[in-house]
């Protein structure tokens, strides 16, 4: 069974379509980002998943209840930590959560074991007796994800998590979320507009244009489905660009060769190293190095938005 699936999930405000018919699973212990700009669509999508706002169309499974049908159910197996969490300043990190214990039904007892347990967890113990309002923002973000854990919940969505961060608390934060999704086996739902974070967190990606999904893999299956029309890209350095240029242009299959950052770079419709070393090295040229790149994250992402 998914942590999360989705059927035709579709939500409408007026003429706007903010979320338009998404299928999409979510394996459990799966750390999956949701990528896409500012108003793709990433918080209506996360809002209907936590049963906040009701889908127009179409319908979800989250830890295998009806998000319409069964929410309260849904809503004692998932955390969500809001882009915007906000928190009391006048009470410390440990009363503030203590606070959210109650309003989640936890017994005096579990609360009180439960708040010190996750301040612990989110490296907040030292701090657990100070009031929130001298908190950094990153501090606050890390009392929101316990705050997201106090039912311990078996899906966490987490919209924007290091939105606003300094670095330091950016790696805070990811580090978090890993030991989170690797030790504690949490399936994390992140959104996020940042591609070099789904880079580093995730197992799986999901990219969203304008309320559509547009693509969804591995960032490696990414890489295949997207660049499907222009697969393969070479790197050769070697003592004479120029020349090796001459050499490598008439080899069938190759689509593009520039210079480039002081190499060749080649752009090709299938691997063709074999040929690049024979033509380059039977022209008596030395090659320092010849390797296949794979596409970067970002060129993926941004063919991802080229397709309609
Ligand atoms: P961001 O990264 O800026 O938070 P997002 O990807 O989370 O963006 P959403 O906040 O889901 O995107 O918004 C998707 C679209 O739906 C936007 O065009 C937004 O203006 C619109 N929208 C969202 N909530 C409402 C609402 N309550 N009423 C009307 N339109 C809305």
């Amino acid at each position: 069974m998914h942590a999360i699936e989705t059927f035709n999930l579709t939500k409408r405000y007026g003429s706007i379509t903010a979320v338009d018919h998404l299928n999409l699973k979510v394996k459990r212990g799966e750390i999956f980002g949701y990528l896409g700009h500012n108003g793709s669509g990433k918080t209506t999508t996360i809002m209907m998943l936590c049963g906040l706002v009701e889908p127009t169309e179409g319908g979800a499974t989250v830890a295998g209840f009806d998000v319409q049908r069964e929410v309260l159910e849904v809503k004692k197996r998932i955390g969500f930590l809001p882009e915007n969490a906000s928190y009391y300043d006048n009470l410390t990190a440990r009363q503030n959560l203590e606070f959210f214990g109650e309003l989640a039904g936890l017994a005096k007892k579990e609360r009180k074991e439960r708040s010190k347990e996750l301040l612990n967890l989110v490296g907040l113990g030292e701090w657990k007796d100070i009031k929130v309002g001298k908190f950094s923002k990153g501090m606050q973000q890390r009392l929101g994800i316990a705050q997201a854990l106090i039912r311990d919940p078996e899906v966490l969505f987490l919209d924007e998590p290091t939105s606003g961060l300094d670095p330091q608390g950016t790696r805070d934060i990811r580090n978090l979320i890993l030991k989170l999704g690797r030790e504690e086996g949490k399936t994390i739902f992140l959104s996020s507009h940042l591609l070099a974070e789904v880079k580093q967190l995730c197992d799986k990606v999901g990219i969203l244009k304008r309320g559509k999904l547009s693509a969804i893999g591995s960032v490696r299956e990414l890489a295949r489905q997207l660049n499907r029309d222009n697969l393969i890209k070479i790197e050769l350095e070697v003592d004479s660009l120029d020349a090796a240029l001459r050499a490598v242009r008439d080899i069938s299959g190759i689509n593009e060769v520039i210079k480039e950052d002081g190499k060749i770079i080649i752009r090709a419709e299938r691997d063709i190293r074999r040929e690049v070393f024979y033509a380059v090295s039977g022209s008596g040229l030395e090659i320092l190095s010849l390797k296949l790149v794979e596409p970067s994250l970002e060129e993926v992402f941004l063919k991802a938005y080229e397709v309609e």
